[in-house]
């Protein structure tokens, strides 16, 4: 049972999928590891860690990849990579999935088993493979320090012989995973902090952090969650409602972060261009769906925009890789969790069970097709 963990490709990614303490468990289950050279650099892990955990350090990607049974990845193999992926080996990222048809295809085209991670059902044994939940927690962590970098004041009240200084106002937008990590960042820091969300469950978890919930709680908020707990699209009118009740709330913030998502759809649009320059100067908002398209208007993926205003839009890309030590850690061990369902302990051998529900949900191409009902190729 080989297990590869090649370098990540895509510029702008630190993260890997397997760090030394995983590499030990994936050797105890039976398996070799190959890990690329450099693959761990960024994320603070050296070749010597990684040789010192048991795994064998190869000069390249192909050499790493040949003969691999398990594919370790943090994100999508691209197109180009996939001539060096064994046909029928099981690879495991952070896909992306959502409107990738071609990928998908190159993906099935190449004979692999590809697995979503992000698609892991959130039920109770899935937990400890959750992907979206330990990157979002670090990400919430992240928004509220990248916006304390760029602000020009104190988050906590100070009062000193030369005068006090008053708490930073926080807004919180999409209390799920993210937010709620977010909130207690926030509140940590000594700031004074406000959060909304669609979903009324949101709502208990936002006062149990000790910040104070905003939100247009009418008939339809109360049908907001999805069974699988996700926000639900809101109607136009919602919309409307919601709109005039954070622009009222918004002018008197210091720092907004947005964390508002819904599952395979655009971000919902939550501040207007109006809401931004409502904001006093030196205001930092920070758009955590920015990759989704984004919650705030004028926010740009990939760059800090200052309005004529003085407000501060940071957009950064891929956060959770801003602390990619912390979330490789993570990634690594929702990875191993996941791995460990698909081999047979006793053989020590890789016997994934293909009506597995975890397997099911997740599993986007077997045998040369892409098998995940939600992504099949549209007909012409
Ligand atoms: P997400 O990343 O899909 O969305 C982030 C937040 O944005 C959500 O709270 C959502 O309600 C909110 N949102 C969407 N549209 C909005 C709008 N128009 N205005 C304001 N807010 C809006 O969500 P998530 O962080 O992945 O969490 C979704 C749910 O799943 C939460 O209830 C979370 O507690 C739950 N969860 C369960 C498990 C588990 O049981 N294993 C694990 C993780 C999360």
């Amino acid at each position: 049972m080989g297990i590869a963990v090649p370098a990540e490709v895509e510029s702008g990614e630190p993260r890997v999928g397997a760090t030394p303490d995983t590499v030990k468990k994936l050797l105890a289950l039976g398996a070799t590891v190959r890990v690329a050279s450099g693959a761990g650099l960024a994320s603070g892990i050296t070749d010597e860690d990684y040789a010192a955990a048991g795994a064998s350090v190869v000069a390249s990607n192909a050499e790493a990849l040949a003969g691999a049974a398990i594919v370790l990845k943090v994100r999508r193999p691209r197109a180009d990579e996939l001539s060096a992926y064994p046909h029928g080996a099981l690879v495991l990222a952070i896909m992306d999935p959502y409107g990738q048809h071609e990928a998908l295809a190159a993906l099935a085209q190449a004979g692999v088993s590809a697995f979503a991670m992000e698609l892991m059902p959130r039920i109770t044994r899935a937990q400890v493979m959750d992907v979206l939940s330990s990157q979002a927690n670090l990400a919430g962590y992240r928004a509220v320090i990248d916006a304390s970098a760029e602000f020009g004041r104190a988050f906590p009240m100070m009062m000193t012989a030369a005068g006090t200084v008053p708490a930073a106002k926080v807004f919180v937008m999409g209390a799920g995973v993210a937010g709620l990590q977010a909130i207690a960042t926030a509140r940590r820091l000594g700031a004074v902090v406000t959060a909304t969300d669609v979903r009324p469950a949101a709502k208990e978890q936002v006062a149990s952090l000790g910040a104070k919930f905003v939100a247009v709680e009418d008939e339809e908020f109360k049908q907001a969650e999805t069974a699988a707990g996700y926000a639900k699209p809101m109607s136009a009118e919602y919309q409307t409602k919601q709109a005039a009740l954070v622009a009222e709330h918004i002018k008197k913030q210091d720092i907004v972060i947005t964390t508002a998502l819904i599952p395979g759809r655009p971000a919902p649009r939550l501040v207007s261009a109006e809401m931004v320059d409502s904001l006093k100067p030196g205001s930092v908002l920070v758009d955590l769906a920015v990759e989704r398209g984004g919650n705030v208007e004028g926010a740009r993926p990939g760059e800090v925009v200052v309005t004529p205003g003085g407000v501060k839009i940071i957009g950064h890309l891929n956060v959770p890789g801003r602390l990619a030590a912390s979330a490789s850690s993570l990634y690594a061990r929702n990875l191993f969790a996941f791995v460990e369902t698909l081999v047979d302990k006793k053989e020590k051998t890789l016997a994934p069970n293909w009506e597995d529900e975890l397997v099911k949900a997740t599993l986007l191409t077997k045998d040369g097709a892409v098998v995940h009902p939600s992504f099949q190729p549209q007909p012409a």
